[in-house]
Parts: C-alpha cells; structure tokens; sequence
C-alpha cells in the first residue's frame, strides 16, 4: 500500500492508502492528442487524456521552483503509456547510475502524476474499490514517486543513492536522498496559478491547498490546457519526447514549418516524429547542429 506519505520526507504529513499496482493497471493505450473538452467529462481509460493540462502544469512548477522536475526520458527506460517520467535531478543521476550499472533498461509505470491526471482518477474512485488519494495528496504527485517493474532485481543497484522501497505496494519507490523536495504543494499552487492567469474574473486562492474551489475549477479546466500557457512568457525547449509534447507552441512551430514547406501534414500541436523530422531538416538547411531540439537559436532563425 502506498501508505508511506509521512515516510518520503519529514515535509509529508498525512496518509493516503493508495495501490499502485492496480492504478497502473488502470492506464490502457495512450490516445494521441489530449482530449477536446473539460477535465470533468474526459473518459477515464487513461490519464494522458490531460496530457495537454498536464504539461502546461509540469512546466508551471519548474517556473515556481526552477529545476524541481528533471525529465529522464532520456535514459535506458521504458515507460508506462501514462507517466510522466519526472524527478528531482540528483534522484535523476541515481538512476541513470543504476541503470548503467545493470546495463538493463528499467521498466517505469508511473514516476510523477500531474494535478489533473489525479483528478480522473479521483473522479472515476467510485468505480474503483482501491482508494484513490484526493489530488495533491498522493505521494506521486510529490515529484519523488516511481513505479517499476523488478524492483527486487534493482534494489542492489539503487541502494545506497537514495531510493527506497515502499514495504506492502511492490513496484513503489521513494526518493528520499540529496535534493529531495515534497512538491504536493507547488503542485497544487501551480494550478492555482494558471487557472487565475486564465480566469481573472474568477479567482481562487493561490495557497497550495486542495479544497472543493480548487477541485471545481480543476474539473471545468480544458484537458487539453489553458488558452494562456505557462510558455508564453518563457518559451519552453521543444523536442520529440515520451511523452509526447503538446500545446499551443508546438502548434505554431508546426504551422511555421509547414508554412516555410516542410512537410507537416496537420499543425495538431502534437510533437511527433514528423515535426522531429521536419525541425532537423531545418536546422540542417540553416547550418545548425540537426538535433531536433527547439532551443532559443533554432527559434530565433524561424521567426
Ligand atoms: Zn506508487
């Protein structure tokens, strides 16, 4: 059971029930765009039906708390069709340490779990006889949360760098080493943040705490994001990436490739291996290194 939340860290203080082997079981196939409506009338076959909310609010905690969440996406792993493969960065260099050192690739279900993936999975708890933890309440939404496959296997290779098995919920892991920050409250206060960038007629209060205004505002939220991102102000490093990159910047990366003719067949907002192809051809033509990432000089040359 995924009863350690007091366990993480001394910040963590109350007690949520929550097993996460059945939680993960839950996630079916990914769909490939995020879903057309409100966070409340989403189907609940799988979370990254909020994939769209889900990155504008990851990108809006690194903007509260510069670096809090590292993706390692990069590393020798497989990953869930849900998660969101992100951590502190010292929990990061654990386990590409760990993997390196077994020279396996490591099996992740679920790392963090956005505000809004939360919310589907609370509103579906009726039709769930395992609890499910109110959103910013669940140690995944701590930033330090992992789900794996074969954890026996790689407790003698995280041992020591700061990973901790939970006893009684077998796939969880919780960092609790260097670096180790609780983030359920950023969390929380991330959304808070976007909904009143977005509602300036309709504000709540930006305290990092879950109650019923919160949870009314989080379930009328568009799955897909909010019209004013978080990347407005501070553009956000584009690439092909798992998951895959969504929003009203990739839309016009996509529209501005397509335009300069490229071949993009549908400006969707989804950063696939099309837009990926299409961003190193550029780069290519304009004498850049062709590694697919949208930094500040590929988008200072495309404008
Ligand atoms: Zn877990």
């Amino acid at each position: 059971m995924c009863d350690s939340i007091n366990h993480t860290s001394e910040q963590i203080e109350d007690l949520v029930v929550e097993p996460c082997l059945e939680i993960n079981e839950f996630e079916e196939t990914a769909p490939k765009a995020s879903f057309n409506g409100l966070v409340k009338d989403a189907p609940r076959a799988n979370t990254s039906v909020v994939n769209g909310l889900s990155q504008q609010l990851i990108y809006q905690i690194n903007l509260i708390v510069p670096d809090a969440l590292v993706s390692f996406d990069d590393l020798d792993v497989e990953l869930g069709s849900a998660a969101y493969p992100f951590v502190p960065p010292a929990a990061k260099q654990a386990l590409q340490e760990a993997i390196e050192r077994r020279g396996k690739r490591l099996v992740v279900n679920s790392a963090y779990r956005t505000l809004a993936q939360q919310m589907l999975l609370y509103n579906g708890r009726f039709n769930n006889p395992n609890p499910v933890a109110a959103p910013g309440t669940s140690n995944h939404q701590s930033g330090l949360a992992l789900d794996i496959e074969d954890r026996q296997g790689w407790l003698p290779f995280l041992e020591g760098s700061g990973w901790h098995p939970l006893a009684g919920d077998p796939p969880h892991l919780d960092y609790r080493g260097q670096g180790a920050k609780d983030l359920r409250r950023e969390t929380i206060l991330a959304f808070q943040q976007l909904w009143n960038k977005n509602h300036p007629n309709e504000k709540i209060g930006e305290d990092g705490r879950w109650g019923p205004k919160t949870e009314s505002c989080l379930n009328r939220s568009p799955a897909m994001g909010f019209e004013k991102a978080p990347w407005d102000e501070k553009p956000r490093i584009l690439r092909l990436c798992r998951p895959l990159m969504e929003g009203s910047d990739v839309r016009k990366l996509q529209q501005k490739l397509k335009d300069a003719g490229f071949a993009i067949s549908v400006a969707d907002g989804v950063f696939g291996s099309e837009a990926d192809k299409a961003v190193k051809e550029f780069q290519q033509r304009n004498s850049l290194v062709a590694d697919g990432i949208v930094g500040a000089k590929t988008r200072e040359l495309m404008a």
